[in-house]
């Protein structure tokens, strides 16, 4: 049986599928070569998906063979898992392994706006520090400041524990009670109205979905204090983006650390100009453990349903 994967996830993946005795076709760009990809997975039992690849119904009818698209990322926003399961194609996902990783970078987000590291360290290299002053870059401490988690799972959890390690309060928002989260960091289920006006620091964590599509619109955005700070590691579509920037530009948010972003890779050019903004390119699961895990969860899963057992994670 043959399974197509991608040829720049860690090695771990395909390793374990040919022990396993599939036969491989390694697809070496995500996205540059469509004709190659479609060629592809016409006749493939089973295709490990990158989360940038859309399997909407177009590109599903192609997968005549298709048993199981492995999504190499927990967010599965990109595959049309209604359709899928139509045509009797599981869909799996990789939670768990990435959790610890994408919360890390969530408080490097947290840190990095709190403490202007980005334009501090613009104005070292820029020649522009010229010794220790009193007022240069004056950030503000985390300790006693209200972290405010919209979507209190997996990550959420993660983010805010550590978050309540830095001696923050706090608060989130949530479809469920989380009771872990209650015990482990005094954590107290709010309203979204009540998390956007009181917290400090805003760390967005849900799914998206059509529920969660333009979650933060604009009358939800205006509800942040002026010393509030947005992060997002989520999904940039569950933001109303360009009102994000106008409230921005206008220091009616103080700050906004970005991994995803509504367009992207086609990033909205009035971000640039901001200098309240930190800026990443899509790297929360962005290390050597998470994503050598998410490989052999995405083969793992792959081989489970072409033996014909069940999936271990399926969405
Ligand atoms: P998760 O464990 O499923 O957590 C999502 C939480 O949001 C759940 O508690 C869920 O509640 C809640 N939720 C869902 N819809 C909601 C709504 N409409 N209102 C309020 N709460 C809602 O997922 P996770 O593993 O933490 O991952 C979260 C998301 O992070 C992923 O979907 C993905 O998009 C993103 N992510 C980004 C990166 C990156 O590289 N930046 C890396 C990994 C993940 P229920 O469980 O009750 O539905």
């Amino acid at each position: 049986m043959k399974a197509v994967i991608p040829g720049n996830i860690p090695q771990a993946a395909a390793e374990l599928l040919k022990k396993e005795g599939f036969k491989l076709s390694i697809i070496t760009e995500d996205e540059s070569d469509r004709e190659d990809f479609f060629n592809n997975i016409e006749d493939a039992d089973a295709v490990i998906s990158l989360i940038n690849q859309k399997f909407n119904p177009y590109v599903i009818e192609k997968m005549k063979k298709c048993k199981i698209i492995a999504n190499y990322g927990v967010g599965f926003n990109n595959i049309d898992v209604q359709y899928a399961k139509e045509k009797g194609i599981i869909v799996t996902n990789t939670p768990d392994v990435l959790t610890d990783s994408t919360a890390d970078l969530t408080l490097a987000l947290v840190l990095g706006c709190a403490r202007k590291i980005t334009e501090a360290e613009a104005f070292v290299r820029e020649g522009k520090f010229l010794g220790w002053r009193p007022q240069l870059f004056l950030g503000t401490e985390l300790k006693n400041k209200i972290f405010g988690v919209i979507g209190a799972g997996r990550i959420g959890s993660a983010a805010a524990i550590r978050a309540y390690s830095f001696g923050m309060k706090i608060i989130y928002y949530s479809k469920k009670e989380n009771k872990l989260l209650k015990k482990v960091a005094k954590a107290k289920k709010v309203s979204l109205n009540s998390l956007l006006e009181k917290a400090d620091f805003i760390s967005l964590h849900v799914p998206l979905t059509s529920e969660t599509y333009h979650l933060l619109n604009k009358e939800k955005l205006s509800l942040i204090k002026p010393a509030g700070v947005l992060i997002n590691t989520a999904r940039g579509e569950i933001v109303d983006e360009q009102e994000l920037i106008e409230l921005l530009k206008k220091k009616k948010i103080s700050a906004a650390g970005f991994d995803v972003f509504e367009n992207e890779p086609n990033l909205n050019p009035d971000l640039f100009k901001l200098d309240n903004v930190l800026l990443l390119p899509h790297i929360g699961s962005a290390t050597i453990e998470a994503r050598t895990n998410m490989a052999l969860l995405a083969a793992r899963n792959v081989a489970a349903v072409l033996k014909g057992k069940k999936p271990l994670t399926p969405v």
